[in-house]
C-alpha cells in the first residue's frame, strides 16, 4: 500500500451502467500540447511508461503535425522510438495529413487519429479549410491505414458549442459522425472543447447518433471541466450506453479557448468516480496520482486534478500527524 491509497472510495453501484469503461489516456498528446513548458522528451517517455504501468490500456502518445505548429510535441519520431511498450497496451498518435501518417509509419505507429471539427469556425481556425473541405484532408489517411489494418480515431471538436459560433445541434454532430464513419474511420471521440456541455445535452446527442445508426460501442466522450461539468456529464454518457472515455491524467492541458487552467478532465477525478460506482478500468488510482505529481513537479505547478491534489493533502497531514 502506497502512501497515496488513503482516501479511495468505497463501491457503491448505480443502474444503468456499464460494468466496465475504457479509459484513453491523452495526457502526454491533448495535454501535453496545451501545456506551456516543453518537456523533455525523457520525461514523456517515463511519463508514458508509468500511465502504462499504472493500468492505463491506451495511452495516446503523441501527434505528428508539423513541429512548427506544435513546438511542445516536436519530438514525436523520437519518443515513439523511445517508448517502453506494455504488451496489450495501445499507443495511438495523431496524424493531421498524409505527410503524417508518412512519418508516422516510419516509425512503426500501427494505431492512429485524425482531427476533424464539427463546425465551420473552427475548421477554418484549427485546420485552415472549411468544414467541408476538411474531410478532403483525412479520406486519403483513413483510406492508406484502414488499407494496412490500422484503426483510426476520428476526433470530432465542438461538438457541444463552438465559442464562434455559439450553440452545435446534435444532428450537426451526428452528420459529422458519419461522414467519418464512412469515410472508414473506426472509432469517433466526441469532443466538448469549450467545455459548456451539461447531461441532457450529451444525452441529445448521443440520441441523434443512434437516429443516425451509429454504433455507440466505437464511441468515446471527450470532455472538458472548464465549467465543473465533466464528471456529471460522463455519468449521463455512461447511462446512454457510452463504454470509452477520454481524460488527461492529473487534469494536464488547460483551455486554450476559454484561457482556463481547467481542460481536459482528469484521469483521476474519472477514475475515482468509477471506483466508486464499482465499474471496472484496471487502473490503479494510487499509482496513476503518484504518476501525476511526479509529472505536475517537472512541470512545476501542482495539478489542477481535485483527486490529486486532495490525495497529496491527504497523504501530507498524515505525514505531519
Ligand atoms: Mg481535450
Amino acid at each position: 500500500m502506497s502512501a497515496l491509497d488513503v482516501g479511495l472510495p468505497m463501491s457503491f453501484p448505480l443502474g444503468d451502467l456499464p460494468s466496465s469503461v475504457t479509459v484513453w489516456e491523452v495526457g502526454a498528446r491533448d495535454g501535453l500540447q496545451n501545456e506551456s513548458a516543453v518537456v523533455p522528451v525523457e520525461v514523456k517517455a517515463e511519463f508514458i511508461s508509468r500511465l502504462a504501468a499504472a493500468g492505463l490500456p491506451i495511452v495516446e502518445a503523441t501527434s505528428f503535425v508539423r513541429p512548427e505548429w506544435v513546438p511542445q510535441l516536436a519530438d514525436s519520431a523520437e519518443l515513439i522510438a523511445s517508448l517502453d511498450r506494455v504488451d496489450g497496451v495501445r499507443y495511438p498518435v495523431l496524424v493531421p495529413n498524409e505527410r503524417g501518417l508518412d512519418r508516422a509509419l516510419e516509425c512503426g505507429v500501427r494505431d492512429i487519429a485524425v482531427f476533424a471539427s464539427a463546425t465551420e469556425a473552427f475548421a477554418q481556425a484549427n485546420l485552415n479549410r472549411s468544414y467541408d473541405e476538411q474531410w478532403g484532408m483525412f479520406d486519403a489517411v483513413v483510406a492508406r491505414a484502414r488499407g494496412e489494418s490500422i484503426p483510426v480515431r476520428g476526433y470530432l471538436s465542438m461538438c457541444f458549442g463552438d465559442p464562434w459560433e455559439g450553440a452545435v445541434s446534435p444532428e450537426r454532430v451526428a452528420d459529422a459522425v458519419a461522414t467519418l464513419r464512412d469515410m472508414g474511420c473506426t472509432e469517433f471521440s466526441l469532443g466538448d472543447t469549450i467545455g459548456v456541455a451539461t447531461p441532457g445535452h450529451v444525452r441529445a446527442v448521443l440520441d441523434a447518433l443512434v437516429a443516425r445508426d451509429i454504433d455507440l460501442s466505437g464511441v468515446a466522450v471527450h470532455f472538458h471541466d472548464t465549467y465543473g461539468q465533466a464528471l456529471a456529464n460522463t455519468l449521463a454518457a455512461l447511462q446512454g450506453g457510452i463504454t470509452i472515455v477520454d481524460s488527461s491524467a492529473g487534469g494536464l492541458g488547460g483551455c486554450p479557448y476559454a484561457k482556463s487552467a481547467t481542460g481536459n478532465l482528469a484521469t483521476e477525478d474519472l477514475v475515482f468516480m468509477l471506483d466508486g460506482l464499482g465499474v471496472h478500468t484496471g487502473i490503479d488510482l494510487s499509482a496513476l496520482a503518484a504518476t501525476s505529481v511526479w509529472m505536475a513537479e517537472r512541470l512545476g505547478r501542482p495539478s489542477p486534478s481535485r483527486v490529486v491534489r486532495a490525495m497529496q493533502q491527504s497523504v501530507e497531514q498524515g505525514e505531519g500527524s
